[in-house]
């Protein structure tokens, strides 16, 4: 039962009592509770024939590729993309529910923020022609954290500086420290996002409406679940925006010991 209640004084403006409302919310727990249940087992049941799929496309690719077939070696590691697309929304998926169930599983150890953070800008750089990932890295540190889950947040705000920046040619990552912080930010100069949106966006299945939704395709999860790797770590996420004219999205983290180097004239 959600209870509100408001004190009642008399025109002498002595207390007289409380007036109070008790709403009943067992029905729309269940009914929450059902949906992530049915989210839960509908992805699990998802990702085991897209992972056998997935190993047999590249037996095939590689089949075809020692036969010389380059052009249909070529059409399976396309399938294969669009598989990695479909397993990526579904641990997504995943991930949400066990969020929301409280069994995120994270595995906290020392790594050197900026290597791991080189490491997927690398890899990332390797999905986009059109844009050109500039790295501007100041000295950061040592940071404790999930190394696994914090590269999944850096790649879910790439991924979207790319997405959602069709016509730019470049994306800036700056990473620096500052208060014992470090921090990272993701510069795009794509679509940009309305000052009345900023605060929604890093809530779950939220999507800027419009007629972009169908130019971009997703679920509306990579934020909200970036949010809480984020705030599970310790640390803030957020983001600066023009509508038309891009977006900055950064986080920080709080540094596990102090680095010599201070130097970060970017980030506020
Ligand atoms: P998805 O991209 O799957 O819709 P996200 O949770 O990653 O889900 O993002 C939520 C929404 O925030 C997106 O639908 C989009 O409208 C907006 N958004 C996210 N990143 C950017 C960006 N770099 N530029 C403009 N809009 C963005």
């Amino acid at each position: 039962c959600v209870a509100t209640g408001r004190p009642q004084y008399r025109n002498n403006g002595t207390f007289s009592g409380y007036i109070g409302s008790c709403v009943d919310i067992t029905e729309q727990k269940n009914l929450q509770q059902q949906k992530d249940d049915f989210i839960g087992i509908a992805s699990h049941e998802l990702k085991t024939p897209v992972t056998s799929i997935k190993a047999y496309t590249q037996v095939l690719e590689r089949m075809l590729l020692k036969k010389g077939e380059t052009k249909e070696a070529g059409m399976i590691s396309r399938m294969d993309g669009q598989l990695n697309r479909l397993t990526s929304l579904i641990g997504d998926l995943l991930d949400v529910t066990k969020i929301n169930s409280g069994k995120l599983q994270f595995n906290d150890r020392d790594f050197e923020f900026n290597d791991l953070v080189k490491e997927l800008v690398e890899d990332l750089q390797r999905t986009t022609e059109k844009h050109k990932l500039i790295e501007k890295f100041f000295p950061t540190g040592v940071v404790f954290g999930d190394k696994e889950r914090i590269g999944q947040v850096i790649t879910n705000l790439i991924t979207n500086a790319i997405k959602y920046s069709p016509h730019a040619d470049k994306i800036i990552i700056h990473t620096g420290v500052k208060n014992n912080e470090v921090s990272l930010c993701i510069e795009d100069f794509g679509i940009g996002i309305e000052e009345d949106k900023l605060n929604k966006v890093f809530e779950q299945f939220y999507r800027v409406s419009g007629d972009m939704q169908h130019t971009f395709p997703g679920l509306g999860l990579g934020l909200y679940i970036s949010s809480e790797i984020i705030k599970r770590e310790g640390g803030r996420i957020w983001v600066t925006s023009k509508h038309g004219e891009g977006s900055t999205f950064c986080f920080a983290l709080p540094l596990k010991t102090k680095t010599k180097a201070l130097r970060s004239d970017y980030i506020g």
